[in-house]
């Protein structure tokens, strides 16, 4: 695992992953509408699918934004390499600006505090949606989100699913895996990235839009999010980004029929 530097017009990025494995087929066969004819072809195809945690440095205006955070040590049988990443990308962990938490659930938010409850990310100023915010510190609370949370609460900016969070740099509703969760939209002299995050985790979902895996909050509302994104990309000619495909999880997208295909950037 390495990083990936590569530009938006003139906003640099990098491709700071916190690791990668495998990602287990079984995890998607769950998935809904709940056709058993799906599920079998999901569960007969190779189970080598490269799954990452890819978060993403932007630097733009002189300020540096990190989306998402990773697991971190949230699962102790996991080796964060955020840090170490960031470090090579040349960004030292108190140098960041901005922390955006795309949703709440471990892979993204686990990083962004310590053991001890301690910001990994001292001179940042943390972002969230507040629908995300409201839900993982409302009834739905669970370990995760009360270690990731707490900590956040005095440092927490609550936004909009369409705010902008820096120049050229805006958040991009893609609710339904969650019921705030964001992803970003880069554009710079010409140039866009969509980093659409966990709107879609295989590219299965590329080929299949309607596919939601179990982990999604709202299987329907994220098939409809994932459909438009992906019409978005397409008819746009624009990169298009996701936390979980193979890292980097870089690509373009092209609609074919009903569906769409995805060519990823090594
Ligand atoms: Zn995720």
């Amino acid at each position: 695992m390495a990083i990936h530097s590569f530009s938006v017009g003139k906003i640099r990025c990098v491709v700071v992953p916190d690791g990668g494995s495998i990602m287990p087929l079984a995890d998607l066969a769950g998935i809904f509408p709940p056709d058993p004819d799906v599920q079998a072809g999901i569960l007969a195809l190779p189970d080598t699918q490269g799954f990452s945690m890819n978060c993403l440095l932007i630097e733009s205006d002189g300020q540096l934004i990190l989306l998402d955070t990773g697991l971190g040590t949230l699962n102790p049988a996991h080796s964060p390499a955020l840090i170490a990443n960031l470090r090579e990308a040349g960004a030292a962990p108190e140098a960041i600006d901005i922390v955006v938490i795309t949703h709440g659930h471990g892979d993204h938010m686990g990083g962004g505090v310590d053991d001890a409850g301690n910001l990994s990310f001292p001179n940042a100023r943390y972002m969230m949606t507040r629908l995300d915010w409201d839900h993982w510190t409302g009834p739905a609370v669970n370990p995760a989100a009360e270690r990731c949370l707490s900590p956040l609460r005095e440092f927490i900016t609550l936004i909009e699913p369409d705010d902008l969070i820096a120049p050229g740099v805006r958040a991009l509703p893609a609710l339904g895996h969650t019921p705030g969760h964001i992803g970003v939209v880069i554009e710079s002299q010409g140039e866009k990235l969509m980093d659409v995050v966990d709107a879609m985790h295989h590219p299965l979902q590329v080929a299949h839009p309607t596919w939601s895996p179990r982990f999604d909050t709202d299987p329907v509302k994220s098939a409809e999010t994932r459909r438009a994104l992906l019409e978005q990309a397409a008819a746009e000619s624009c990169r298009l980004m996701t936390y979980h495909f193979a890292f980097p999880g870089l690509g373009t997208v092209r609609a074919k029929g009903d569906s769409f295909t995805f060519d990823a950037v090594s």
